[in-house]
């Protein structure tokens, strides 16, 4: 067993923040999910929040922080896609993809750095992706918001690491949700042909793998990068 906390997953409705809300219910946390429309797992606290705006991530906090205790462990899982190639990339789909994966991220653990200092401990889960290293073509605007976490991540581990605080990143390959399901067939078909595992992920490999930071066996790793992806972004 591990020691019981209070985590926040971010996107905690569907797809991949879905089943990590749901693992870590299941491993005895107190876990509240942010949404923008439907409901979190059973067992778990529901809070409105979009994360392009601040003041409604506070408001989510807050909630969370009355209702299950100050917040322990965050899990900055919300993210979009706004695929095209750069040559046909607005302004617009770049930033609006930033201010979702990136400065979403930002906003939403600068609300919860206080509370983690206070607490002398936190740990800090961000989903990135595969894309992020490996690169992919039409995604520009998705790809560097999610390099951007792994500076993220760094840099927080180097400012917080001696404050019981660990920051890391998990770096999903291509996993069976709504997003994934959006792309063409033959964009996945050419996504399997490349995956050495032979298979596309499944949304409880991510879990796990959350689930084993936000433990405490994972007291002393901080500033990864781990890879769940089946073998497809080899040599990060
Ligand atoms: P989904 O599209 O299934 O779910 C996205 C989640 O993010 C939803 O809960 C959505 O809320 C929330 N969200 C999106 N934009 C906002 C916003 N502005 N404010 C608040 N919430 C928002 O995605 P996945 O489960 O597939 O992906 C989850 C994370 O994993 C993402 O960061 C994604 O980039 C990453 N990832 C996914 C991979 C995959 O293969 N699926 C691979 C690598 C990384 P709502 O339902 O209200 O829209």
């Amino acid at each position: 067993m591990t020691t019981s906390r209070t985590v926040l997953v971010t996107g905690g409705n569907r797809g991949i923040g879905a089943a990590i809300a749901a693992r870590l219910v299941a491993e005895g946390h107190r876990v509240a999910v942010t949404a923008r429309s439907g409901e979190g797992p059973e067992g778990t606290l529901t809070v409105r929040a979009e994360m392009t705006d601040a003041a409604s991530i506070d408001a989510a906090f807050a909630r969370v922080e009355q209702e299950l205790g100050p917040v322990e462990v965050i899990v900055s899982n919300a993210g979009i896609t706004r695929d095209t190639l750069l040559l046909r990339m607005s302004e617009d789909d770049f930033t609006e993809v930033v201010d979702t994966n990136l400065t979403g991220t930002f906003r939403v653990v600068k609300r919860a750095a206080k509370g983690l200092l206070k607490g002398r401990f936190g740990r800090v889960i961000l989903i990135s992706s595969v894309v992020a290293l490996y690169g992919s073509p039409g995604q520009i605007n998705y790809s560097s918001s999610k390099a951007a976490l792994v500076g993220f991540a760094r840099s927080l581990t180097r400012e917080l690491g001696s404050r019981g605080i660990t920051a890391n990143v998990i770096a999903p390959g291509f996993i069976e949700t709504d997003m994934t399901a959006a792309l063409p067939e033959e964009q996945q078909q050419a996504y399997l042909a490349s995956i050495p595992a032979g298979r596309f992920g499944r949304v409880d490999e991510i879990a796990a793998t959350a689930a084993w930071l936000a433990g405490d066996d994972a007291a002393y790793i901080s500033g990864a990068v781990i890879p769940v992806d089946g073998g497809l972004g080899m040599g990060h």
